[in-house]
């Protein structure tokens, strides 16, 4: 059978299903779906995205069957339509759009009102009785098409028509008349000739396939590329084209055009949720140029009739397929409607992108609803999505100067310098600075300055705008339509109503939850972890098999973490400590002393220290386990760097400072990374890990006896790479414990472990595990190793690497699953050789990014450990793994 490019839908029937998005698009399949559960969907076709990506692989050209295959289905249309394409009497118009597998708002072109010309243009005045629409409607055709299929710059002709409207002493559009919107027509084209040196296209087959073309062309546009890379969209997945039979919404008064989500898109309220302008055309609604409607009474402030009020015929027909669809699709549905004199179409479907405080309840009520089980609610978050809850939002005892307050478009707090540019946002982040982006209104160009602003403030638009959009999809505090603030890129500031004039650089503080914007900084609290969160939670841990630790080296952190749901920690690291306060001068001290005599007389300051830390941490973590490893870093690390530092320390160390800068010379490393560190200064200066030892178990013992305690602390040997050093410092360890327990006169357990973090070490786990109770996988230095990537430098040419697609992701962030992880994978089954029951977990920054996540859970690790604020991400990671694993995926 010949291969089928095309896929058509229309009055009750369609070839494609809901299930075929990779070969229809989103647009496409969710089309095909509706129209076969019977729901309002003018009649068209789909293009399949197997012949976007033919079209890259042959040079720009099309499949031999698609002209016909195209023909055959414009024909099946028409008879359904009654009208002709290109018929001067009754001639049909068609909407060309484009529409990916995962779908990307704005992103790609769209023609509408396709088949018009100075023939077929009559035909419409014919069938409308309506001269005025017919002309404005080729205008915009005309606009749109010069624009998006030949690449016209839109300025020129929007220019033309803002001098009409002077020229005709009007301030609207819809001011002009018939003929005034005909003579323009003419204009265009003219100006068209004159700047592109060729015609308008007449042949209403030649403007279907220019469209055509331009639409698959898009896919591979700046923007396209930009969104696609932000969101993990392979460039092989190509987009489909929906050629639609046109419905309009801007035939008069009881026209009107809308989008809508079935429940809040940011709070996740059940309650349906939208905007609509009456006597208008598609985009205008989400191109953010006229304010719109809300769709009911319950949407809106008052200040504007909503839907319900004006059209509550349709307005009642549309709340009856919102919940037909969301009761088929059984989530959240972001849909696209028109209403041509008074009958309602349905444009498009698909799920709604939400906020992550949308998912969670979104989530949990369906549930409650019995729309979803407890699995499918908890693999409806994404991993990934929880951070934009755990991190703190504005304090509402703060005093705060509110200067304006716009639409609460995607919630979260966010502070930063104001620019004005995406340009300058995006440079400005490159510096480390903390922006918010204020624009008018923003489009898809913008992208890469959403993405590395802090927050979003635009003065135009709704809550269904390109920037409330997009922001809520990145989890960005944004606020949109603020109609209080004016925006002056000239002379780059923004005054606001009460006369507050905001320049470029000044703070500004935004609360996307409220929709109000602050003078200065306000101070943030933290989130809150319980109702709807703590349910879909407690489902979390009833399906995840692995276990979530997390990596804290203080009290503090210890305490956030087990308000995360910790559960232990897999890494705590010592060196921290030794940084802080006053304890620095004591361990340069320990560092550059003479003898072994001056070492320990060093390390004696530091030990009631240290052992006040784990003091501080063990009753933090209430007996849960702790993992502790011995100190790592090169030594060179904690040398004083300044002159007035030597000397200061000279004084202390009763040396000279010629003696000191020697000492300080001879511990420099050309490789630090790969130097003195780690266990090698266990063995070099075995005092540095005894006192750590002693401290650790005095601690442990400590509580045990005078606080009633269960504590089996776990001590972990860093960086070894042979099972010798491992043997001769977990003799040293024991030596000391043992000593320390007798001390007390009590039975305390302990354990003793390693780090896993050098290939070596992997390749020969099944000897390491004869010392070792636990392996931790410390995925960051092995990562540096088994690439042979320095960790400090990577950052001047990986993202380039990733950027080019020679990497598919930084392997510092999600770990590389082919080469890093298969050294993980070995290292798991040579330690379970040789002991069975040895615990296996992942310490490095990869335990809490989601995919890596499901890779340790694959693997069989028992727990991953990460920062206290992804440990959320990491449970439910974790939990996504088990549920995917039952699903076969
Ligand atoms: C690691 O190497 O993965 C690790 C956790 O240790 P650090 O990052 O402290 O080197
Ligand atoms: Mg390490």
């Amino acid at each position: 059978m010949a291969e089928k490019y095309v896929y058509f839908f229309g009055d009750g029937k369609a070839e494609g299903k809901g299930g075929m998005k990779n070969l229809l698009g989103g647009k496409g399949a969710n089309l095909a779906e509706m129209t076969a559960i019977g729901l309002p969907v003018p009649p068209g076709f789909t293009i399949t995205t197997e012949v976007c990506t033919e079209f890259y692989k042959n040079n720009r050209r099309y499949p031999a069957l698609l002209q016909e295959q195209v023909e055959e289905n414009m024909a099946r249309v028409e008879k359904l339509m009654g009208k002709t394409f290109g018929d001067p009497k009754k001639p049909l118009l068609v909407s060309v759009r484009s529409g990916a597998r995962a779908s990307m708002p704005g992103m790609m072109d769209t023609v509408l009102n396709l088949g018009l010309n100075d023939e077929t243009v009559q035909g419409v005045i014919e069938l409308s009785g309506d001269p005025r629409f017919s002309y404005d409607s080729y205008r915009r055709f005309v606009q749109m098409y010069s624009n998006v299929v030949m690449g016209m710059d839109g300025d020129v002709l929007e220019h033309l028509l803002e001098q009409m409207k002077e020229d005709r002493g009007v301030k609207l559009d819809t001011q002009l008349s018939a003929d005034d919107l005909k003579k323009l027509v003419g204009l265009f084209k003219n100006k068209v000739k004159e700047e592109l040196g060729k015609e308008f296209p007449d042949d209403p087959n030649e403007q279907l396939w220019g469209a055509i073309g331009a639409v698959f062309g898009s896919w591979m546009n700046p923007r396209a590329n930009t969104y696609r890379k932000l969101n993990n969209i392979p460039s092989e997945w190509g987009t489909a084209v929906n050629v639609q039979s046109m419905v309009f919404g801007n035939m008069g008064d009881d026209c009107a055009t809308g989008v809508a989500f079935t429940r809040n898109p940011s709070t996740g309220e059940h309650l349906f949720f939208g905007e609509f302008l009456v006597n208008a055309q598609g985009e205008d609604v989400v191109a953010g140029t006229r304010t719109p409607q809300p769709i009911n009474k319950a949407g809106g402030d008052g200040s504007l009739p909503s839907m319900e009020e004006v059209m509550p015929q349709c307005y009642d027909q549309l709340m009856q397929v919102q919940v037909t669809l969301e009761k088929h699709y059984r989530d959240m549905q972001d849909i696209e409607f028109t209403i041509e004199k008074g009958k309602l179409y349905m444009l498009q479907t698909r799920s709604g992108k939400r906020t992550a405080r949308a998912a969670i309840k979104i989530a949990v009520d369906m549930v409650k609803e019995g729309l979803i089980s407890e699995k499918e609610g908890v693999l409806r978050v994404g991993p990934e999505q929880l951070d934009q809850i755990l991190h703190p939002t504005l304090d509402p005892k703060a005093p705060k100067e509110v200067i304006a307050k716009g639409l609460p478009a995607s919630p979260g707090a966010a502070s930063g310098e104001v620019v004005f540019s995406a340009d300058e946002a995006e440079e400005a982040a490159k510096l480390g600075l903390k922006v918010i982006l204020v624009r008018i209104e923003t489009s898809p160009e913008d992208i890469h300055g959403m993405h590395a602003a802090q927050g979003i403030l635009t003065a135009r638009g709704g809550m269904t705008s390109h920037a409330a959009v997009v922001a809520r999809g990145m989890g960005k505090c944004c606020v949109a339509g603020c109609g209080d603030i004016k925006v002056d890129y000239r002379t780059q500031q923004f005054t606001a109503r009460g006369g507050s004039v905001i320049s470029k650089g000044d703070i500004i503080t935004l609360d996307g939850s409220t929709g109000e914007v602050m003078k200065g900084q306000v101070p943030t609290v933290q989130p809150e972890l319980t109702g709807d969160f703590g349910t879909l939670m407690k489902w979390v841990d009833k399906y995840r098999r692995l276990g979530v630790r997390t990596n804290a080296d203080t009290p503090h952190d210890s305490k956030v973490a087990r308000q995360f749901g910790a559960e232990g920690i897999g890494l705590c690291r010592t060196e921290h400590m030794f940084f802080e306060g006053e304890r620095i001068m004591a361990v340069r001290e320990m560092i550059l002393a003479e003898d072994i005599e001056g070492r320990k007389r060093a390390l004696s300051k530091i030990l009631p220290m240290q052992k006040g830390d784990f003091l501080g941490i063990f009753r933090e973590m209430k007996g849960l386990p702790v993992t502790i490893r011995l100190l790592d870093p090169p030594l060179h690390e904690f040398l004083p760097h300044t002159e007035a530092e030597i000397e200061e320390l000279a004084k202390v160390m009763n040396v000279s400072v010629a003696t000191l800068k020697n000492k300080v010379e001879f511990l420099h490393e050309f490789n630090p990374m790969l130097g003195h560190r780690g266990c090698r200064l266990g063995i070099t200066f075995p005092e540095i890990y005894d006192m750590q030892v002693q401290a650790i178990m005095e601690a442990a013992c400590e509580l045990v006896k005078d606080e009633g305690y269960e504590i089996i602390p776990e001590i972990m040997i860093p960086l070894v790479s042979e099972v010798k050093e491992l043997a001769i410092l977990r003799g040293h360890a024991i030596r000391v414990a043992d000593e320390v327990i007798s001390r007390y006169g009590i039975k305390v357990k302990y354990l003793i472990g390693t780090m896993i973090e050098l290939p070596r070490a992997a390749l020969t786990a099944d000897a390491i595990a004869r010392e070792a109770e636990f392996f931790s996988f410390g995925t960051n230095d092995l990562t540096q190793t088994t690439y042979g990537l320095s960790r400090d430098d990577a950052g001047k040419f990986l993202p380039f690497y990733v950027e080019r697609e020679i990497l598919p992701n930084d392997p510092f962030v999600a770990i590389d699953q082919e080469g890093v992880g298969q050294l993980v994978k070995m290292g798991c089954e040579k330690g379970r050789q040789t002991r069975p029951d040895i615990k296996l977990g992942i310490c490095g920054e990869h335990g809490g990014e989601p995919s890596s996540v499901i890779f340790c859970h694959n693997i069989g690790l028992d727990y991953v450990s990460c920062s206290p604020f992804r440990v959320p991400i990491a449970r439910l990671a974790a939990a996504h793994a088990t549920l995917l694993e039952e699903l076969g995926r």
